[in-house]
């Protein structure tokens, strides 16, 4: 297991708040015209100068949505601000400002939240976001973190959920199922070491995997691509719960039924064969796996020549009228009523 490397653990309780937000933050720097004020005063100051803006928050508990025996501190600050990134780009907004909100108990050296802010660090200057705020309190038992993401449409050009429309083609971004996967081998990894905490996994053939579920990406790039393209999503929709459930959110809210083939959903040989090696099912896993945050949307016919040459992107079925209900097409060719097994977190 990932075993803590500082060795120095300064309390808490000898900081004092203030202290400790200002130990935090005072490495944020501000690059966006539109942060007027950033942290520091009671509250944030933003202009927009007339731009719609796009508001969405992701709330994170220990125990629930993360395990600290084997996701880093510095992963997990990274991935609290992608989870948030990632919808903001399924409204095909740019992705602008966040705040940054924790509940620690003390069990938590100063040196923990330091390494948890390198990751928030890394994510905003890689996604060039400016922190601009949150809250700082104690929690009685585990870490929680919520992160709201500010960011901001150019003219029209949002996507809903609702958009979608019959003959429109269903489009994923990169691959599917490997953030599961990862989080399988980790799970595996850590029944092991309860057994035998000597043991040196070697977990190089499961890097995709394990990226993909510790420190997954969110498709800023898709956003820039799709505006360069010059196409604009009917409707748009990122995949935190897994692909099944987030087809039905779009077909029930644009009124419309699809068509999904089980040949064209996109997966990497390192699913596949971790696949083989689990004994689960690659499109059970690609259907219902959650967390890859990929982006999945619809376009109009017209626009497949536009998208149809890039590696990013894969269609993967289409749009039909509601009365037609939503189907998986199977290898075989018969028709299988789509299911939302959603994501393991509820069932906890
Ligand atoms: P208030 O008492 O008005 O809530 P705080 O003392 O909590 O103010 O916060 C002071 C400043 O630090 C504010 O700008 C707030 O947004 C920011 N801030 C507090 N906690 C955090 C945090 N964990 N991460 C980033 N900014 C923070
Ligand atoms: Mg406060």
């Amino acid at each position: 297991m990932i075993e803590d490397k500082n060795q120095q653990r300064t309390d808490l309780n000898n900081l004092g708040e203030f202290a400790l937000i200002d130990h935090l933050t005072k490495n944020f720097k501000i690059n966006h015209k539109s942060t007027i004020k950033g942290i520091g005063d009671d509250a944030a100051v933003l202009d927009f100068d007339k731009k719609k803006i796009v508001v969405t928050t992701d709330l994170l508990v220990e125990g629930v949505h993360f395990d600290l025996s084997y996701t880093p501190l510095k992963h997990l600050g990274y991935k609290s601000v992608i989870v948030n990134l990632s919808d903001v780009f399924a409204m095909n907004a740019k992705a602008t400002q966040i705040t940054v909100s924790i509940a620690v108990s003390n069990r938590f050296p100063l040196e923990a939240l330091e390494e948890l802010y390198a990751g928030i660090e890394t994510a905003a200057s890689i996604y060039n976001i400016d922190v601009i705020g949150g809250d700082t309190t104690s929690s009685t038992t585990g870490l929680l973190i919520s992160v709201t993401a500010i960011g901001e449409v150019k003219g029209d050009d949002e996507t809903y959920r609702n958009g979608a429309k019959p003959n429109d083609l269903l489009v994923i971004t990169g691959d599917l199922g490997g953030a599961y996967l990862g989080l399988q081998v980790l799970e595996r990894e850590k029944e092991v070491y309860k057994v035998n905490p000597n043991s040196q996994p070697d977990l190089e053939a499961y890097t995709y995997i394990i990226e993909r579920q510790l420190k997954p990406e969110a498709r800023q790039d898709i956003i820039k691509l799709l505006s360069d393209l010059e196409v604009k999503p009917s409707s748009m929709i990122d995949i935190s719960d897994g692909l099944s459930s987030e087809i039905l959110h779009l077909c029930k809210q644009s009124h419309v039924g699809c068509d999904l083939y089980e040949e064209k959903l996109p997966l990497d040989p390192v699913v596949i064969s971790a696949c083989e090696e689990f004994n689960i099912d690659s499109t059970t896993v690609a259907l219902n796996g959650g967390e890859d945050y990929e982006l999945l949307f619809t376009i109009s016919q017209e626009d497949y020549p536009k998208i149809k040459a890039n590696p990013n992107l894969s269609v993967i079925g289409h749009i039909r009228e509601s009365e037609a209900g939503m189907h998986l097409v199977t290898r075989a060719d018969s028709r299988i009523p789509l299911k939302a097994q959603g994501w393991k977190n509820f069932n906890n």
